[in-house]
């Protein structure tokens, strides 16, 4: 039997398929409209797609294990060494990684209530204490994750923005913050939205990496580069952190489609700019919607917006009866709301007629 600390782990509650709800509800899949999972609604850049079937000619081959070609692109792009970056079969490999090489029994956790749902899990899965610290106005109260460090602390997650809340810190407080952080706790700080904040929160947090040995940065390729099926994502620190996370790390945990699709998506400034504005857009049109039928919405940083409904569960299920799959947060301590992503605008319009009447 599996220790108890296992046992206790309630599992991570993915956005429902499309595949799944047509044979629920006997839709059409072409009807259903996906708004659960934060993906990107463009799809996949043409470049990045020629770089993926490219790449598919070698597939007898393992994948180059220390990735080497996706690591010198995301050199030359952020200008960090090599031995500075750690890949990972997404991003929530990175912060997996991080509970695994830092945490374990004896050893705790300081994340935020409504903070992302992996962070609970990673810090469970190590066998280490969990601290959850109340939110402020749904986003991170820093004083107050500061104050709950213990000298068992060895991890502090944040993400910015946060999901499922989208709420942001501006990069002078954070960077305040890590300055009073102790050095034995490694801050993982969760960027996995970052390439969809506006001109005027943009901060970089990879400046800082040589004043912060103990700062870890983990983004990820699911969300703006439109790659969230092949899973890849990396994080950015210290060789000294990164050289522990390697340590733990599964022999070939990126595969090489993705290896090669990410490398290339990496300087497709076109489609990601192209993503960014469409991502303005579709916020614009929602939280308009929102604000005309009197729904109250949380700001966003991200490329999705949580609202209140009040009856989450209720108008959750009249949303799949409509073929709209969105995402209930109960897990995430608010069943009164609801996170949508946004989508093409048709889809986001699609949302917004069947809204009213699940609202009941
Ligand atoms: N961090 C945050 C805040 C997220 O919302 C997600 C995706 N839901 C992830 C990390 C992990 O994404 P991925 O593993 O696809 O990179």
């Amino acid at each position: 039997l599996a220790p108890a600390h296992i046992r206790a782990i309630s599992p991570y509650q993915p956005g429902k398929p499309i595949s799944e709800l047509a044979r629920e509800m006997g839709l059409a899949e072409e009807s259903i409209v996906k708004l659960a999972s934060n993906e990107n609604p463009l799809g996949v850049g043409e470049k990045t797609r020629e770089a993926m079937l490219k790449s598919l000619a070698d597939i007898a081959r393992y994948p180059d294990g220390n990735g080497f070609e996706l690591k010198d692109a995301l050199r030359r792009r952020y200008g960090v060494a090599l031995d500075q970056i750690v890949l990972g079969n997404g991003s929530n490999d990175i912060l997996e990684l991080a509970a695994g090489a830092f945490l374990g029994p004896d050893r705790d956790a300081v994340y935020a209530q409504h903070a992302f749902a992996v962070y609970p899990l990673a810090t469970q899965a190590a066998g280490a204490r969990g601290i959850e610290v109340p939110a402020r106005n749904f986003g991170h109260d820093l004083d107050a994750m500061l104050a709950a460090i213990t000298p068992a602390t060895r991890v502090l997650f944040i993400a910015n923005p946060n999901n499922p809340t989208g709420t942001f810190i501006p990069g002078d407080e954070l960077e305040a913050f890590l300055v009073r952080v102790p050095e034995h706790v490694l801050v993982v700080l969760d960027e996995a939205y970052t390439e969809y904040l506006t001109p005027d929160q943009r901060y970089d947090a990879i400046a800082w990496l040589p004043r912060f040995p103990n700062l870890l940065i983990s983004r990820t390729f699911s969300k703006a580069y439109g790659l969230a099926g092949l899973r890849v994502g990396y994080g950015l620190g210290s060789p000294e952190v990164i050289d522990l996370l390697n340590r733990v790390r599964q022999p070939f945990n990126v595969c090489s489609v993705a290896l090669s699709a990410a490398a290339a998506a990496l300087f497709d400034d076109e489609f990601l700019s192209r993503s960014y504005a469409l991502n303005c857009a579709g916020m614009a049109q929602l939280t308009e919607g929102f604000t005309q039928l009197g729904l109250d919405w949380i700001p966003s940083a991200g490329n999705f917006v949580t609202f209140k409904v009040g009856d989450g569960a209720g108008v959750n299920r009249r949303l799949l009866e409509q073929g709209v799959i969105v995402r209930p947060i109960g897990g995430y301590g608010m069943p009164e709301w609801l996170r949508v992503s946004i989508g093409l605008e048709s889809e986001n319009a699609r949302f917004l007629a069947v809204l009213p009447a699940a609202l009941g």
